[in-house]
């Protein structure tokens, strides 16, 4: 059974390791091609965008592909949009795997703004060290508050004309231990965490630390899902849904 895995992702990559054991799949992964030096996968991979949904569609009645997975970040918005209008127009069979927001714990100071605009507003106007994890293309918003001090972890490096002044770049990838997230905060002075409310377990221990130093956590909210798109919470949901469409399909 053709099946196209739409990636980006940690979870991507464990559905990737677990479908290349399956021969009953023939599965192709499908990046964006952002990444610089993406993680190898099992499987064949194909790269960069298919042109919106009509370009997707075209592409699933090409291929026979007669499943669709979503397993891209919960903010790659537009993928998703597309991914449930191709499924609708073609009648792909698909599903996203949306893996739950973080939500904070008794005595954290977390506010969730929907948009980087409010957000980086937010901040304030007394000149603060601010911990930017929230990928490398969105930081632009961080130069209209350009009296704080940001240090920046992304993948890749960020485009230097996106940068508010004075930023530190580091370039990481996670997952990221608690004890290095500790380390971090503490080398660099941190007073305020900023991110995307990713969820997940590979980005989560920044969490802990600022929870542990009662930092502030300022948190871009998730942007809405497309409605008629089904989601399981995990690859184990993923791969039960996968098992049920071609066990429908006698395949
Ligand atoms: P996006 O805004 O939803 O997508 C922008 C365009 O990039 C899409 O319209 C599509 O182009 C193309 N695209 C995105 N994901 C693709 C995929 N897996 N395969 C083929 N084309 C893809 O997405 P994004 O926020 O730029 O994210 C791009 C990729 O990075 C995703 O795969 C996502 O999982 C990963 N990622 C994103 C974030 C984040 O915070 N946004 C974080 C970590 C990883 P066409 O319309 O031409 O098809």
């Amino acid at each position: 059974m053709r099946v196209l895995l739409l990636g980006g992702t940690g979870e991507a990559t464990s559905l990737a390791h677990a479908l290349a054991e399956d021969s009953r799949y023939q599965v192709t992964v499908s990046l964006a091609g952002v990444t610089r030096a993406p993680r190898p996968l099992p499987l064949p991979v194909r790269r960069g965008g298919f042109g919106g949904a009509s370009g997707l569609a075209a592409y699933l009645r090409a291929e026979g592909i007669a499943a669709l997975l979503d397993a891209t970040h919960p903010f790659a918005a537009r993928i998703t949009a597309n991914a449930a209008a191709a499924a609708q127009a073609t009648g792909t069979p698909a599903l996203r795997l949306d893996r739950p927001a973080w939500s904070p714990a008794p005595g954290d100071d977390w506010t969730e703004y929907p948009g980087m605009e409010a957000l980086a507003a937010a901040l304030g106007e007394t000149p603060r060290r601010v911990l930017l994890t929230v990928g490398q293309k969105e930081l632009a918003p961080f130069r209209a508050a350009p009296w704080h001090h940001y240090v920046i972890r992304s993948v890749d490096p960020p485009d230097p004309a996106s940068l508010p002044p004075r930023a530190e770049i580091l370039t990481a990838t996670g997952p990221f231990t608690l004890e290095g997230e500790r380390a971090l905060l503490e080398r660099h002075g941190i007073e305020i965490l900023v991110s995307k409310n990713s969820g997940g377990e590979a980005t989560a221990a920044k969490l802990v630390a600022a929870r542990e130093r009662r930092l502030p956590v300022r948190l871009l909210a998730r942007p809405p899902a497309p409605p008629g798109l089904p989601s399981v919470p995990n690859t184990a949901g993923a791969l039960a849904w996968l098992h049920a469409r071609r066990a429908e399909r006698g395949a």
